[in-house]
């Protein structure tokens, strides 16, 4: 089974809450405030891991919750951080929203990348001991972490492509020039994975080559595996088209050719004109100067302007050739597509970054007035309702926040229902 498309859910953990706590001293009945502030919520984190190819592991696993922050304590006491959760995936891994699509990161680089950000721990009634606040038993609730549906698709990061039909010669190609050990086989076997290898061509010199699951006839339909496959090769520099020469398989080459490009150019035709050049394998079965499928294979292949090489991974002969041929192409080309973030950055969308301008008041069925807005969630989030300084508190900032005017103005009176989130209360004017 080999996976390269799947959706998953991700969460944060979110902050602990601050205390509220009173220093206790002999002697002294009620000392200054020391509650302390809650820890942060952990992070989920992707990296690369060189050592995988596949999203096979996130089969069984589709959801990773990152720890929730401790509490904060008396004595000052910080709430433990949550533990970040760090998934691994292949490099070329692209990371998607769910429900949008939208590109959120290309896992082509070696950085680690947050995709979902931990809240922040609440604060501890140690930060409110002012002068204006003797008994300062507020405390702000930590804030909830980022929670995302993301999909996971495997595009694989390689120069160099290998299409062809199976049983052309792709796997023995790549394993000829490069330490890979992709599945050799005599039957037409679908390879299940993409494998990559590196070609040296001198040192400090060299490319990646990825040989995908065979293409089969009709795969552009969904007829067969090879159809999904070719997204690995959607970002390559280069393909290299494998065609068996031999006329083993009583098929014409010319017509292989033909197939394998009507497949790509119904995937996409962009990558039908991506630069190409031809290998001709099996050359070690035919005599080459007067072989008529080598001859029309080059008269097709010249019309269109794609150089073939004639090779065989059994002999190598032509090999070093073609891979001159492959290094000079590749200096000329563009560097390998890096997929831009589709995202807004959401810039950690502080508290102080949302505004209560922006709070959106409608009525609900019931006739209650319902409040809505990323201020007005983050100022709830972090209201300890049970506490009578922490809602006079709220009931300050609503007023300053001009929430309270918005609410006289949308009709709402005196015993009206008002909805904000989770909280319900009636406006007392
Ligand atoms: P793929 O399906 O395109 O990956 O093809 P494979 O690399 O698995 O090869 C299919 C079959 O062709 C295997 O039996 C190989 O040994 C054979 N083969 C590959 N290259 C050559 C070659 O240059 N000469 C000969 N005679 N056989 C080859
Ligand atoms: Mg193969």
């Amino acid at each position: 089974m080999f996976i390269d498309k799947i959706q998953i859910f991700v969460k944060a953990g979110a902050g602990g809450n601050g205390a509220v706590s009173f220093r206790r001293e002999k002697y002294v009945a009620k000392g200054g405030p020391d509650g302390g502030d809650g820890g942060n919520g952990g992070n989920i984190i992707f990296v690369v891991d060189e050592g995988i190819n596949t999203l096979l592991s996130f089969r069984y696993k589709r959801k990773f919750i990152a720890e929730p922050g401790g509490n904060g304590e008396g004595a000052k006491r910080h709430g433990k951080n949550g533990a970040d959760v760090t998934i691994k995936v292949p490099r070329g891994t692209i990371i998607r929203n769910a429900e949008s699509g939208k590109i959120i990161k290309d896992m082509s680089d070696d950085e680690p990348f947050v995709v979902c950000k931990g809240g922040r721990g609440g604060w501890g009634n140690k930060h409110f001991a002012t002068p204006t606040r003797q008994i300062p038993r507020f405390a702000k609730n930590g804030l909830p972490g980022e929670e995302k549906e993301i999909v996971l698709e495997l595009k694989m990061i390689a120069d160099v492509g290998l299409v062809g039909l199976p049983s052309a010669g792709k796997s023995s190609l790549l394993a000829a020039v490069s330490q890979a050990r992709p599945k050799v086989a005599e039957y037409h076997f679908t390879t299940l994975e993409p494998s990559l290898g590196v070609v040296n061509t001198g040192e400090d010199r060299g490319f990646v080559m990825a040989d995908i699951p065979g293409l089969i006839e009709g795969a552009a339909e969904g007829a067969g595996l090879g159809h999904d496959f070719l997204r690995h090769i959607e970002r390559c520099r280069l393909l290299l088209q494998v065609v068996d020469i031999s006329g083993m398989e009583g098929r014409a080459p010319t017509e292989d050719f033909d197939t394998i490009s009507q497949e790509l150019e119904e995937f996409s035709p962009e990558l039908a004109e991506r630069p190409r050049i031809i290998a001709a394998n099996k050359c070690d079965l035919i005599i080459e100067e007067e072989d008529e499928n080598l001859k029309s294979l080059k008269t097709l292949a010249d019309a269109l302007g794609y150089k073939v090489f004639p090779i065989s991974t059994a002999t190598r002969q032509g090999i070093p050739e073609l891979l001159r041929e492959i290094e000079s192409m590749l200096r000329e080309l563009p560097p390998i597509t890096v997929y831009e973030s589709e995202i807004e950055e959401e810039s950690a969308d502080t508290f102080e970054e949302s505004r209560p301008e922006d709070t959106v008041i409608t009525r609900d069925s019931e006739g209650a007035y319902v409040c809505t807005g990323k201020w007005l969630e983050k100022l709830c989030g972090r209201i300890n309702f049970s506490d009578r300084e922490s809602l006079m508190y709220f009931q300050k900032s609503l007023n300053d926040g001009g929430i309270i005017d918005m609410l006289r103005a949308a009709g709402c009176v005196e015993d009206d229902t008002v909805k904000m989130f989770d909280i319900e209360f009636d406006f007392v004017d």
